[in-house]
């Protein structure tokens, strides 16, 4: 048996096409133009590759991108102040605060100073807090293009054992609320955790979250199981996820690749958030 490939790149690029066309509709018919805002400090390499390809997929989804690139010495209060001005300013439907931050900053401050119906990365205390308690919440990109690679694939989740390993705030946390809201039974896993292939083996879903290269085996994957990769690892040999694609696509029933799985689904996720975001602060029916 070979497993079945899951196509984020084409389930992206569908999610991009029905997101430009809503943006369209939001622009002929109440003349709102969805806004990001990117704030990149420091030139950090990987993150100045991120940030270019949202900025380009912002522009092709039709919605205006607004850049800040600061210098990494920039002081916190100066940072502090561009995200109130961002804040306030109704252009600005969504802002992004590109991490990491360096080091004499206090991340976890420049992050909730974010008003949180502009958080369009969900990292805010408040979004976090309502993803756990079922409220309606601003959902992380990386976690939201999994659900959606998983339901595409699966249709309802009810009942099955999912297995998040990795526990970041980023990923493994909002990933294990949201297949806890669509009813799976979760286990998250984490440096700690004792028999990770045994609790493995027994899940019908596995979302790897660990940013250790080709970290997962093959014979730790049940037969049939949905793997979803959300690693992203340099190496010698190029890009490579957390899950020994080789090995686990032999008993897997589906996979991600890397690249061409959860990455592309990310960069979509922050354009449907945004405008979510928009549509919500003008009080329009939530986008679908
Ligand atoms: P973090 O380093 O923040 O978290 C890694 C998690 O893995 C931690 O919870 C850690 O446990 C756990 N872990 C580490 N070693 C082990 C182990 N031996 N056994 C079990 N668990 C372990 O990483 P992120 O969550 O930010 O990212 C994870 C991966 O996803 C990275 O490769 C990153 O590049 C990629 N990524 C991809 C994105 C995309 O768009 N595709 C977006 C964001 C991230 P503990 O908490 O105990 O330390």
């Amino acid at each position: 048996m070979t497993a079945d490939i899951i196509d984020g790149k084409a389930l992206a690029a569908d999610l991009r096409a029905r997101i430009g066309a809503q943006v369209a509709a939001m622009r002929s018919t109440h003349g709102i133009v969805p806004g990001l805002a990117v704030v990149l400090v420091g030139d950090d390499p990987a993150s100045a590759v991120y940030v270019r390809s949202k900025a380009r997929a912002t522009a092709e989804a039709g919605m205006q991108g607004f850049e800040h690139r600061l210098p990494a010495d920039t002081p916190q209060e100066t940072l502090l102040a561009l995200v109130g001005r961002l804040n306030d300013d109704p252009a600005v439907n969504g802002i992004l605060v590109q991490l990491p931050l360096p080091p004499h900053v206090d991340e976890t401050a420049v992050i909730n100073a974010i008003a949180p119906e502009k958080d369009v990365d969900g990292f805010t205390v408040l979004n976090a807090g309502r993803l756990a308690t079922g409220q309606r919440a601003m959902v992380p990109c990386t976690p939201l293009g999994c659900l959606m690679l998983l339901r595409d694939r699966l249709g309802s989740l009810a009942g099955l054992d999912a297995l998040v390993i990795g526990r970041s705030n980023i990923v493994g946390r909002p990933m294990a609320q949201l297949l806890l809201a669509n009813d799976a039974t979760v286990t998250v896993a984490h440096s700690r955790t004792r028999e990770l292939p045994a609790l493995c083996r027994r899940a019908d879903i596995v979302v790897a979250a660990v940013g250790r290269p080709r970290f997962v085996q093959g014979d730790w994957i049940k037969p049939g199981a949905t793997v979803i990769d959300v690693g992203i690892n340099r190496t010698d040999a190029g890009l490579v996820g957390d899950v020994d694609f080789d090995a686990a696509r032999r008993v897997a029933g589906a996979i991600t690749p890397v690249p061409g799985g959860v990455g592309p689904m990310t960069i979509a996720c922050l354009l449907a958030n945004t405008l979510t975001a928009a549509a919500r602060v003008n009080r329009l029916p939530e986008p679908d």
